[in-house]
Order: structure tokens, then C-alpha cells, then sequence
């Protein structure tokens, strides 16, 4: 496999012995993997944008803004016939906004300018969104497609070449492909252990999923008039119960899937870690291996590796146990001199 870079003036190749494509929706790699992307384009644009405007301070404190010709616009999502704007703010100063509108795919992200954003948002509310000074801008094509295989051989996808949602989250299923990824290459680079296949087997179907629900979502956002809006008040309704509420938040950030690493195992393995009182052996970021069976073997492992990473051996937790069913914490900490 060979690459070629090309950097300013620079061009050079190189031959790796893995190639990860992380290079977007539009991904050469997938493409010259010959690797299907299949899925669709809903018939709507997303344009949005930073802005600095300190005078929409009601769009960080929750009170809205003012705009001419509309009314009073929410912090968040504002539904019109036509369309609907995002305007909101996580920092003083800043204003997030955005305008989902039909039209076609835009030329490329980087090509959206000020006025074509205002004028979106001028068709969609009817009134002229008071924006300030451009950050950024980018404009997208709303789209669902999915990867039909995450690796070719030595060559892998991650990230937004790997899966599109029409909805968002994608930087949720985005990073942990990358987290995933990287250390079953570093592991297949310097322990020879090939772990490599289970990035496929443990990534895709959270990506399956997460199409699953930011369609949901997008049917949501997108369904009109009076249905849609008890389509969205009775599934506001839904909501109310923890059981339902429990289910979509799971959905919504993976936490539903279990990996199958040792079937028949603890029901907790391959889970996320639920809500135990780690907090104090997470503060260096060294790993940590928990066994809920007290299992001597695993405890020879943790030593193992605690060697071999030149960390210190396995210890017991210094202040009581963990709760609910786990009796030994082995912790994989930097050795005390
Ligand atoms: C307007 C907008 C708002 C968004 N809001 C959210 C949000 O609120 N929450 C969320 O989770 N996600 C959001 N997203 C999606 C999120 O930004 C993407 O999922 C994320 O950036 C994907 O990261 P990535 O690294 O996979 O791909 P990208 O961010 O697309 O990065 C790919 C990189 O590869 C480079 N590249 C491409 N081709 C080549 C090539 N041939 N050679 C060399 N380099 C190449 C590109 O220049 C780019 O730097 C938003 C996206 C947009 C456009």
C-alpha cells in the first residue's frame, strides 16, 4: 500500500503498514478502498454558522431574542412552515446559529458566505436575524449513509468516513471509533495481538444504532403542521418516564451495546462502567482493571501487564470496597518511590 502526501510544495510517499481514513463524508480513502457508502440525502441544508454578538446576551441567559418581522426566537431549535433556525449560546458573546431549509447540496462547506445564511434565514422566519460578526460558516447536505465495512485489509475507517447521521451526535459515535481504533493498532504494532477485527464488530452496529435514532430524530424535526406537532407532544409525553427516557439516552450515547467479549460472562462485561465510586482511582488516567469475581488468574494478568508497562503491581483498594457486586479493585497505577 502506498500513500501519497502532498504538503504545500511537499510530496512524498510513504508505505504504512496501516492507513486509518478519518478524512470526512467525502473520504478518498473509502473511496479507493472501494468500500459502499450507502444511505440518503434528505432534501434539506443546513447552513450555520459563530458569530460574536454581545448584544444577543438573551441567547446564553435563556431569553431569547427579538428579531424584526418574527417575534420573540427561543434559545434552541424555532419551527416554522418553512424551515426551522437554531440560535443559542454556550459563551458570552457567542452566538451558535443555523437554518435548516429544503434545498439542494451545497457546492462544499467552506463556500457559505454571510448574506446566503441571512437570506436562508430571512425565507424561513419571515424576519431578518440580527447576526454579528462571522467566526465560521459551513453549510451541509443533511444525510444518513453507513459504511459497508470498516477495514479493508490494512486500510480502516473512523469518523464521518466511516458514517453520516441526519441528526446530531455524530461526534459521539466519531471519537470513540478513534479511541477504539487506536490502541488495537498499537497493540497490533507492538504486541503482535490482533484485536483488529473487533473494531469493526464493536463500532458498526453502534453506528447501526445511532442512524437508527438521529433518523428518528430527523423525522421529528422534519414532520409538519399540526401532525407533527403531536407527534412531537406526545413523544414529549413519553419522555416524562424514566423507563423510556432510560432507554433513548442509552440509544443516544451507545451505553445500550455490550460488547460480546467472554460470552456467558458477568452481566457488566463489556458494558460501560455503571455508576461505582471510581472517582479516586480515575484521577491519574491510568487504566484500571476491575474483577468482580476475585479471579487469581485475572490478578496474575494485571501484574503481568503492570510489569511489562514498567507500572506497579496490582493493589486492593486503600479505603473499603466498591460497591454492588465488585469485591477487588486492581488498579494499574505508576509505582510509589
Ligand atoms: C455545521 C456543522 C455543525 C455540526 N455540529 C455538530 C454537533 O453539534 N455535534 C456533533 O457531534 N457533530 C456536529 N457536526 C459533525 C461533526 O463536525 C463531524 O462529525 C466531525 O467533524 C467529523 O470528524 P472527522 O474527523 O471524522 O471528519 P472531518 O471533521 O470532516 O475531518 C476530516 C479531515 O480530513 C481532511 N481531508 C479530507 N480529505 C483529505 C485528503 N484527501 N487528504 C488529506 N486530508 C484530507 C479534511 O481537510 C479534514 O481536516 C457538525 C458538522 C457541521 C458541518
Amino acid at each position: 500500500m502506498t500513500v501519497q502526501v502532498r504538503q504545500d510544495d511537499d510530496s512524498y510517499e510513504l508505505s504504512p503498514r496501516y492507513l486509518v481514513g478519518c478524512d470526512g463524508g467525502h473520504s478518498v480513502v473509502r473511496q479507493q478502498a472501494g468500500i459502499a457508502f450507502p444511505g440518503s440525502a434528505d432534501p434539506e441544508v443546513l447552513r450555520m454558522g459563530h458569530f460574536r454578538a454581545p448584544e444577543a446576551a438573551g441567547l446564553y441567559t435563556n431569553a431569547g431574542l427579538d428579531v424584526p418581522g418574527f417575534g420573540r426566537l427561543q434559545r434552541g431549535w424555532n419551527r416554522t412552515p418553512r424551515g426551522a433556525v437554531l440560535a443559542m449560546s454556550l459563551q458570552p458573546g457567542v452566538v451558535i446559529a443555523g437554518v435548516r431549509e429544503p434545498g439542494e447540496a451545497p457546492r462544499d462547506k467552506a463556500s457559505l458566505t454571510l448574506p446566503e445564511l441571512q437570506a436562508s434565514a430571512r425565507r424561513v422566519l419571515g424576519g431578518e436575524l440580527p447576526l454579528g460578526e462571522p467566526i465560521w460558516l459551513s453549510q451541509v447536505v443533511v444525510q444518513g449513509r453507513l459504511a459497508q465495512r470498516y477495514r479493508d485489509g490494512r486500510v480502516f475507517l473512523a469518523g464521518d468516513a466511516a458514517h453520516l447521521f441526519p441528526a446530531g451526535g455524530a461526534l459521539t459515535v466519531g471519537l470513540p471509533d478513534a479511541v477504539n481504533l487506536g490502541w488495537k493498532l498499537a497493540a497490533a504494532l507492538i504486541d503482535r495481538a490482533d484485536l483488529l477485527d473487533t473494531y469493526e464488530a464493536e463500532r458498526r452496529p453502534i453506528a447501526k444504532r445511532a442512524l437508527l435514532q438521529t433518523r428518528a430524530q430527523a423525522a421529528l424535526t422534519q414532520a409538519a403542521g399540526d401532525n407533527g406537532v403531536a407527534l412531537r407532544e406526545l413523544l414529549g409525553e413519553l419522555l416524562t418516564y424514566a423507563g423510556p427516557l432510560r432507554h433513548l439516552v442509552a440509544l443516544m450515547d451507545g451505553s445500550d451495546r455490550r460488547f460480546d467479549t467472554i460470552p456467558g460472562g458477568h452481566p457488566l462485561t463489556g458494558r460501560f462502567v455503571p455508576a461505582l465510586p471510581l472517582k479516586s482511582f480515575l484521577r491519574n488516567g491510568k487504566p484500571i482493571l476491575l474483577d468482580l469475581a476475585d479471579r487469581p488468574a485475572v490478578r496474575a494478568i494485571a501484574r503481568r501487564l503492570a510489569r511489562r508497562s514498567g507500572h506497579s503491581p496490582v493493589r486492593r483498594p486503600p479505603n473499603g470496597r466498591p460497591a454492588g457486586p465488585s469485591r477487588w479493585l486492581c488498579r494499574v497505577g505508576r509505582r510509589r518511590t
